[in-house]
């Protein structure tokens, strides 16, 4: 039996301006007021844990506790089958440089180390998502999504977020990047997460 969701506020623990917008988008229609772990003024956690779902409930549990209200985290990536997996969990990190994130330099390393290993077509690959829904006593609930597809190059699309301008989902022709944001969310690995979440802890 899941824990229902009963509070009128949620943090979202996130301080990632993409997710933000489509968590914000997703629990909209369940008339939630969302506060976000950035305009609590919350800490970023360090991601210690090498797997999703270890991530978020380190990201979900600290913004529960800090803020005293039950908080919702997202952690997330993109696995390349022909990179066995990679970047998984070290996404974001692959997009780090001295000056914050880069994205489109984090894809074309993607692109160049599967040229450099000869990877054939399709070069196919997964997005990821583990929500994790905590409380202020320590409870947890955990959903995960997962929706499958290829990469393309060069990038396509000014929609999205991170790497979807280079992600095709199996059955479309599109990337995520040139996706209306509408239709992203009607089958992104954050909606299918999403769903179970809703499934779970949410009242209708
Ligand atoms: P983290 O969960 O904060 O460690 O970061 C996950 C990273 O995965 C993000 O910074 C994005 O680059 C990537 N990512 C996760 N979900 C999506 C998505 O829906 N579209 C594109 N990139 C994503």
């Amino acid at each position: 039996m899941t824990r229902r969701f009963d509070a009128e506020t949620l943090v979202i623990a996130s301080h990632n301006a993409g997710k933000l917008r489509e968590i914000a988008a997703l629990v909209a229609p369940f008339g939630v007021t969302c506060t976000s772990a950035g305009d609590l003024g919350l800490d970023e956690p360090a991601e210690t844990e090498d797997s999703f779902a270890g991530n978020a409930r380190i990201k979900a549990h600290f913004a529960a506790k800090e803020s005293g209200l039950p908080a919702l985290s997202d952690d997330s990536g993109i696995c390349v089958d022909a990179l066995d997996g990679a970047p998984g969990v070290y996404t974001a990190d692959w997009a780090e440089t001295p000056n914050g994130r880069d994205f489109p330099m984090a894809m074309k390393k993607t692109w160049d180390m599967l040229d450099a290993k000869g990877a054939g077509e399709p070069r196919t690959a997964s997005f990821n998502c583990t929500l994790c829904l905590a409380w202020p006593d320590g409870h947890d609930e955990v959903f995960e999504g997962r929706v499958s597809g290829r990469l393309t190059w060069p990038m396509r699309g000014e929609q999205g977020f991170g790497y979807d301008p280079i992600f095709i989902p199996d059955g479309h022709d599109v990337t995520f990047g040139e996706m209306d944001p509408s239709e992203k969310h009607a089958m992104s690995h954050r909606a299918i997460a999403f769903a179970k979440l809703v499934e779970g802890c949410f009242d209708r």
